[in-house]
């Protein structure tokens, strides 16, 4: 039981630190993220690791297209949505590579049944989003500061 929470833990401070990278951690979660990561080594590695491949993905430099890329001026709008669907395609490859490739590198804290056990809606950022907007207003309602 112990494992299956710290586990949990883990799977949301990593995914904390996911949006991190991109500047989208709010200053609540970046709390939450600081205190797990002074008991947890394993995070700690993990942010690093982000970290270290966010940066090299981002000086990477661009590569050319072979050939350029032309669509016909009237069916420019129709065609933008498939485009847009392979282009979100092609970053969640890029992306689940990503998260592979660090998993692999450093391994999952989370065991494959404890994940299949999880209620879908515990990983879902707009319930995460709810109850810190929940402890917020009771926060405010009984004026405790956060
Ligand atoms: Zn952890």
């Amino acid at each position: 039981m112990g494992a299956s929470i710290d586990s949990q833990r883990c799977s949301r401070a990593r995914q904390w630190i996911s949006l991190e990278v991109d500047g989208e951690l709010s200053r609540f979660e970046q709390a939450l993220l600081r205190d797990h990561l002074r008991g947890c080594d394993c995070c700690r590695v993990f942010q690093a690791d982000v970290g270290t491949v966010s940066r090299e993905l981002r000086q990477a430099r661009l590569e050319a297209l072979l050939q350029p890329v032309a669509l016909p001026a009237a069916r420019r709008h129709a065609r933008s949505r498939p485009l847009q669907a392979l282009a979100a395609a092609a970053l969640s490859v890029a992306a689940l590579g990503i998260a592979t490739t660090v998993g692999v590198l450093h391994g999952s804290p989370q065991r494959p049944e404890a994940r299949s056990t999880r209620p879908a809606y515990l990983d879902s950022w707009d319930y995460e989003r709810s109850l810190i907007r929940q402890e917020m207003l009771r926060a405010q309602q009984y004026g405790r500061a956060i």
